[in-house]
């Protein structure tokens, strides 16, 4: 099957492990060296929107409206202030999506038909901001996609919550999406003095491989504060060790496409 682009859902069940922070950044660095990318907000709390500077304002159609198939990509895409990036902001009306189409028989599938109009082909790069669980977003984020990229905080409970992510994949290949892929796991939040975030990486290796990137997004205070300003760090700070290191995810998530392509 030819692709025209590549959707990768950015998932973990888990709140606060970078997931939103990894959306925005590896999209800016991939929009910075000439790719087209979209990011869709799948979470009702809208940070992506919010960290990219997107107002309330502008947020009259919204990913609730490309759920619904009322609305396509092309209508409610907003540019952002990235040159190459837009997004299609959320709204809380994603908290009521279950309700609405919950029962429908193409429940799974909203996204993936709303990501193969020719306004999503436009995109080269296709980035899906999941929400901290595991729901109808997440599945139709899932079916949707060609990929997963899984941030995971180097923390204790690293590794539990990934084996019980990579079981929530093998459900998702068995039902709605067979050709699923791991795109990667990127360690975020690593932090050089703490002995145990060096255990929790030898071990996520050990057991993963491969599929875990090399780069390591360290944390950095600046990271944390750009959202605030509604930019990408990698706007707010360019040298920051953050924002580098985004940039570096951004060169192996490019090298293993090109791999992947040439395979
Ligand atoms: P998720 O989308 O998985 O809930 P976020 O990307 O929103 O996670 O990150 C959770 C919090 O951690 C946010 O306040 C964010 O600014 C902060 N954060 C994320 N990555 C880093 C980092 N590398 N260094 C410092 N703070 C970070
Ligand atoms: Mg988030």
């Amino acid at each position: 099957m030819s692709e025209l682009n590549r959707i990768i859902t950015i998932a973990n069940q888990k709140g606060g492990v970078g997931k939103t922070t990894t959306a925005i950044n590896l999209a800016t660095a991939l929009a910075a060296i000439g790719e087209q990318v979209l990011i869709v907000d799948l979470d009702p709390q809208g940070n992506a929107s919010t960290g990219l500077g997107i107002d309330r304002r502008d947020r009259k159609l919204s990913s609730f409206d490309l759920m619904m198939g009322s609305h396509t990509v092309t209508e409610t895409v907003v540019s952002t202030a990235v040159p190459n990036l837009s997004i299609v902001p959320s709204t809380m009306d994603l908290l009521g999506l279950e309700m609405e189409i919950g029962q429908a028989s193409d429940r799974a599938f909203r996204l993936k038909r709303a990501l193969q109009s020719d306004g999503a082909k436009t995109y080269s790069y296709i980035l899906l901001d999941c929400p901290p669980s595991f729901n109808l977003l997440t599945i139709n984020a899932m079916a949707a996609a060609h990929s997963v990229l899984v941030p995971l905080q180097c923390e204790f409970f690293a590794l539990e919550g990934l084996s019980q992510l990579l079981e929530t994949v093998n459900q998702v290949k068995q039902t709605v999406n067979p050709a699923l892929d791991i795109q990667g796991i990127v360690l975020t939040m690593f932090d050089i003095r703490n002995n145990l975030a060096q255990q929790v990486v030898n071990d996520v290796r050990t057991y993963l491989g491969d599929k875990v990137y090399h780069t390591l997004i360290p944390r950095n205070v600046r990271v944390s504060e750009a959202p605030s300003y509604g930019k990408p760090a990698i706007l707010y700070d360019l040298k920051c060790a953050g924002s580098q290191a985004y940039l570096q995810l951004a060169s192996e998530v490019i090298q293993r496409e090109r791999r992947r392509k040439a395979a």
